[in-house]
């Protein structure tokens, strides 16, 4: 049975080049970086070191990158600092197809009376930037808007949207996840307040992400505590993660154009080779620009568990984008969000490529997937 691991969305290896960086800080660097004697010096230049990294990957000032624990952590960082820097009241913007870590602190920050919109998305699972320019005519606001989404791969036109939001007078946050390492980012020419980057979406480890925020971003401290991170963000620092992502950051600039082109290519051909192969099938966003490791196709008629289940008994890792809730398999909010119809929307499937994802994998799956579409459909009351 093969090893065919397709969902980097949800997490991807650790490169060896990054374990290799990190291990010195595991074993003979234990260093604080906060202490005054050699320990703390000798590890805290490695800690500068990976910011000036993190911060090349996005054409940022090294002084703008503040090291949290993860992507989640950095979306609520920038929510709720954001928020109660503004003052209640403040009306906060976001889509209805955001990751939890942006919607539940928006939702939160409802109860405490802040004024939350939440845009909505067309079928193909792009926004209509005229309901954006409406929302934020109303006066100074804050904007979390993603770079891409993490279920479809569909990516909003973020340099439009920083123009609409940067002249109505507004603040924008931007959940760059799943966009960091896949697409160039540049901040010093998309004017871009914050925007919150996760390790491990990366193949650097789990526990350690970045929230960057532009200089003169009004942003109230959100983790309390020490004067760490210039006093942005409270905790000794995790100096073997934070230099495993560095050089993660450094291997993405080193290898994004080539592998931007490689890995789309390869999606591509998964795509349609199941297209071919696959009778009534859909690529949810299909219409609108897409990370290039990403693709969602619905297998109509049948459940996107089902179809998960016999995949990883193939040895294939994929994901759905349904959440069991309550006893029953809703369909994700994006998918929702979209319009997609019931009997598609179940049988939902993320394939997501990675850098180390090959052609052979690529075949692999498209040859095992028809049968077990066929049986699932057999089984089918909706088929
Ligand atoms: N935002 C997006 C778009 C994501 O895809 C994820 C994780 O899947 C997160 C935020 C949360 O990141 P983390 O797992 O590092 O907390």
């Amino acid at each position: 049975m093969k090893n065919v691991y397709f969902d980097n969305n949800a997490t991807t290896c650790v490169a060896p080049e990054v374990v290799e960086a990190m291990l010195p800080f595991l074993t003979d660097y234990w260093g604080n970086p906060s202490s005054m004697h050699h320990f703390g010096g000798q590890v805290g230049r490695h800690v500068e070191e990976a910011r000036a990294k993190v911060a090349a990957l996005i054409n940022a000032d090294p002084s703008e990158i503040v090291f949290t624990s993860c992507g989640t952590e950095s979306d609520n960082m920038a929510l709720v600092g954001a928020a109660e820097a503004a003052g209640k009241g403040t009306r906060i913007v976001t889509t209805r197809v955001e990751h939890p870590a942006v919607l539940s602190p928006c939702r939160h920050l409802k109860e405490l009376g802040y004024d939350i919109v939440e845009l909505g998305v067309d079928a193909s699972g792009q926004l209509d930037l005229s309901a954006l320019r409406k929302a934020v005519a109303a006066g100074p606001c804050i904007v979390s808007i993603m770079w891409a989404n993490n279920e479809t791969g569909v990516i909003f036109p973020i340099e439009e949207i920083a123009q609409i939001v940067k002249g109505a007078g507004g603040v924008l946050h931007t959940d760059a996840v799943q966009a960091a390492g896949k697409l160039p980012i540049d901040v010093a020419t998309t004017p871009i307040d914050m925007l919150s980057m996760s390790g491990h979406k990366l193949h650097a480890p789990k526990g350690v992400g970045i929230l960057y925020v532009r200089k003169g971003t009004k942003l109230k401290t959100f983790m309390l505590g020490g004067h760490q991170e210039s006093g942005r963000r409270a905790g000794t620092e995790n100096v073997p993660y934070i230099v495993g992502l560095g050089k993660a950051c450094e291997l993405a600039a080193s290898s994004i154009d080539e592998e931007r082109t490689r890995v789309a290519a390869l999606r591509d051909r998964l795509e349609s080779g199941l297209l071919a192969s696959c009778t009534d099938t859909i690529v949810n966003g299909a219409g609108a620009p897409r990370l290039p490791n990403t693709t969602n196709i619905s297998f109509q008629f049948i459940e996107g568990e089902a179809i998960l289940y016999h995949l990883s008994d193939a040895g294939v890792a994929a994901s759905s984008g349904s959440a069991c809730t309550s006893g029953s398999l809703e369909p994700s909010h994006v998918i929702r969000a979209m319009g997609v119809p019931f009997t598609s929307a179940h049988g939902s499937i993320r394939f997501s490529l990675s850098r180390y994802s090959t052609e052979e994998e690529v075949d692999y799956v498209i040859e095992h997937m028809p049968p077990i579409v066929a049986k699932l459909r057999e089984l089918s009351p909706f088929a």
